[in-house]
């Protein structure tokens, strides 16, 4: 696998070939406009948006001697994909209370609605907190509930959970996680669905068919890492257990195939650009095939994964997309849209959402 590279610098000059700002003789200032943009964040693991503030923050609470800034900052620092999963880990392991869940949802929403961001549909790895073992599942989902209200009434930020399952912990642990989801998904109508996550090579989609059909079962929608870190057979294991959304999918590049049935079959991609840089998943900007799958008409949206370790929040996304790929504005309205569509809202929440964002003017 690659190293990790720098991050993409979001505010680089723009190409040449980029379009023009948008139709008529306005030209608005991208930044601004896009900031604007009603849009829907649909990959993000709340545990990955935990920044380094709110790090200081939780353990000026919880630790004897609390941590500084900079050595907070110091936490985020990986050199390859094994690596930032054992970072991830680290910053999880600073959650020592459920009312550190409550902090870390709301400054997730918080943040979110400062980029324009309407809704989100954000992972809760539950399986990380039964690996753990410190905190009761249903003290947790209490205070993400309460910072989920409480944001919500504040911004005016909706918000669905994915229940993620940490796959490379074996089928067991992902099994106890997924019949956790069902069991929530009878109290709690924001548990939306589920998901695996993790290293795709020691815990393979296939291997998951019925925990997905039991889950399907229980109401529950399902979402599927693949393609992140393992070629397009993940991605095809992925929808043959029946994943609606797939996250990553960067290798479909190498299926031509594969190609085909996302487009025929319209399944919405969870890209993650900069993520994908950044854990050295894919080697270059020039590589990612974010461009190609817009033009062969695959149902693309954009999303941030875990902004803070990756140094790219949703709105960075878009400008990427913008300065770095060439989306036009308008072209940029159109994945704003189909966050919109692919989102698991109800058909007039989204119908509500989509007239937001056609009407969004220059
Ligand atoms: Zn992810």
């Amino acid at each position: 696998m690659a190293q990790a590279r720098p991050s993409p610098n979001p505010h680089q000059p723009t190409p040449p070939n980029a379009p023009q700002a948008g139709p008529g003789d306005a030209k608005p200032d991208p930044i601004t406009w896009l900031r604007g943009l009603p849009k829907a964040e649909l990959h993000l693991h709340l545990e990955g948006s935990i920044t380094p503030e709110t790090l200081v923050e939780l353990s000026a609470r919880n630790d004897p001697s609390p941590l500084s800034l900079d050595a907070a900052r110091a936490i985020y620092s990986y050199h390859d994909f094994p690596s930032f999963l054992l970072c991830f880990k680290a910053v999880t392991e600073r959650l020592h209370t459920p009312v550190d869940y409550e902090l870390i949802t709301y400054n997730m929403l918080r943040e979110l609605a400062r980029q324009g961001v309407r809704h989100a549909e954000a992972y809760i790895s539950i399986g990380i907190l039964y690996w753990q073992a410190r905190l009761d599942v249903d003290q947790v989902i209490d205070a993400v509930e309460r910072g989920r209200t409480r944001a919500k009434a504040e911004f005016g930020i909706s918000l669905l959970w994915i229940v993620d399952a940490v796959r490379h912990f074996g089928l067991e642990a992902c099994a106890r996680v997924f019949r956790k989801a069902a069991e929530l998904r009878r109290s709690y109508p924001s548990m939306i669905g589920i998901g695996i996550g993790g290293n795709e090579l020691l815990g393979p989609a296939h291997e998951f068919r019925d925990l997905y059909a039991e889950a399907r079962a229980a109401g529950l929608r399902l979402t599927c890492h693949a393609g992140e870190n393992t070629g397009p057979q993940s991605i095809w294991a992925a929808i043959n257990i029946g994943a609606e959304r797939i996250g990553h999918a960067l290798s479909a590049q190498d299926d031509p195939d594969l190609i085909d049935v996302l487009a025929q079959r319209q399944i919405p991609l969870e890209l993650n650009i900069t993520s994908n840089l950044r854990t050295g998943c894919c080697p270059a900007l020039d590589a990612h095939p974010v461009r190609r799958y817009f033009e062969e008409g695959l149902m693309v949206t954009l999303n941030s994964d875990d902004p803070p370790f990756f140094g790219a929040n949703l709105l960075d996304e878009y400008l990427l997309a913008h300065r770095g790929f060439g989306f036009s504005l308008e072209q940029l309205r159109e994945l704003a849209a189909n966050s919109i569509e692919a989102s698991f809202l109800p058909p007039e929440r989204k119908l509500a959402l989509l007239g937001e964002v056609e009407r969004y003017g220059w």
